[in-house]
């Protein structure tokens, strides 16, 4: 196979709750990012951060709450927390594990700014549930005292939803290019990167949270990468998911995938930003391939004995 630029999008399940947990969980998250490597591939890495940033706010929260001895730390400054965090973790266990296979590559986390448009239509429609849960009573004085939007989650209680925008560009996208030139390993847009958008010469963080396929999709374009491969939970792609005729797609074209999602096979909350990430990436330029697989079947799905392919 020929060396190729690669974005991979890590899901939760290459991550940990704790930071016990994720400290040993990366440590298999590095294995099959670092063959990928040593077959000299240019590998850039985002990942999500969904429990982690709800981890952090609802530490910083409860403490200002409790003991009001901390301040309250506004959300951006929680995804910048979350991006920092898992960063260190990834390159950690990244840089050992070439150690271990005798290379000596560097690895940057990038702390990672991602503009979106003020005017995206998700600002009027909050829809990504953050943080905890709470009572219809915690919730109402929330609304009233923090003047946070709260919507019913799934059964499990309330919690409060902030806006999840589409990505526009990427601040340091410079840097992280000079860094894959150079053939450093790079980890950028965690969690989607931290949302700003723009007032003149500022770049203003706002409570909101851009789904990382998206942003993966994005800096994989702005890279001009080959390929964006997109680590989950599920080896496959399915239609008819969880139901007596599912069946799961190995290869699809754009056209394809785009009926499936109008006929609604893909989960809005899950499967389909990965689906809608692919099929973007996929049509940007001919040449493109987009891959969803699992985790630990990346190299299989790589070689094209697995995974799900979107291609032109
Ligand atoms: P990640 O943390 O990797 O973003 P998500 O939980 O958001 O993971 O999305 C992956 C999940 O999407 C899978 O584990 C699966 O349960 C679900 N899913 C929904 N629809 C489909 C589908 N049509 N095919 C496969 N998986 C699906
Ligand atoms: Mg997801």
């Amino acid at each position: 196979m020929s060396k190729q630029r690669i974005v991979i999008a890590l899901g939760g399940n290459a991550l940990g709750k704790t930071p016990k947990e994720q400290l040993q969980l990366v440590k298999n998250t590095a294995k099959p990012i670092v063959d990928l490597i040593e077959l000299g591939n240019e590998i850039i890495i985002a990942h999500g951060n969904g429990p982690q940033v709800g981890m952090i706010n609802l530490a910083m929260e409860t403490s200002a709450n409790l003991t009001g001895s901390t301040p309250e730390i506004p959300f951006p400054e929680c995804g910048a927390m979350s991006q920092g965090y898992i960063g260190y973790h990834l390159q950690n266990a990244i840089r050992e594990e070439l150690l271990n296979r005798g290379k000596d590559i560097p690895v940057a986390a990038v702390i990672t700014q991602v503009v979106v448009d003020k005017k995206d239509m998700a600002f009027k429609n909050p829809s990504k549930p953050i943080g905890s849960f709470y009572s219809r009573e915690e919730s109402s004085k929330l609304e009233n005292e923090k003047g946070y939007i709260m919507k019913e989650d799934a059964g499990r209680g309330w919690r409060r939803v902030v806006p999840s925008p589409k990505p526009v560009d990427i601040v340091e996208k410079n840097i992280v290019k000079t860094l894959v030139d150079n053939k450093y390993v790079v980890i950028t847009v965690g969690g989607g990167g931290i949302p700003v958008v723009r007032e003149g010469n500022s770049l203003v963080g706002v409570s909101a949270v851009i789904d990382k396929d998206f942003a993966s999709e994005k800096i994989a374009e702005i890279l001009d990468a080959d390929y964006l491969i997109i680590l989950t939970a599920v080896e496959q792609v399915a239609i008819n998911f969880g139901k007596e005729n599912e069946k799961w797609l190995s290869s699809i074209s754009i056209d394809q995938a785009k009926t499936y999602m109008n006929e609604g096979h893909f989960a809005p909350g899950s499967m389909l930003p990965k689906v809608k990430a692919a099929v973007t990436f996929a049509q940007s330029k001919a040449g493109r391939k987009a891959l969803i697989t699992s985790l630990e079947k990346a190299q299989e799905g790589i070689e094209g004995k697995t995974g799900t392919l979107i291609t032109m």
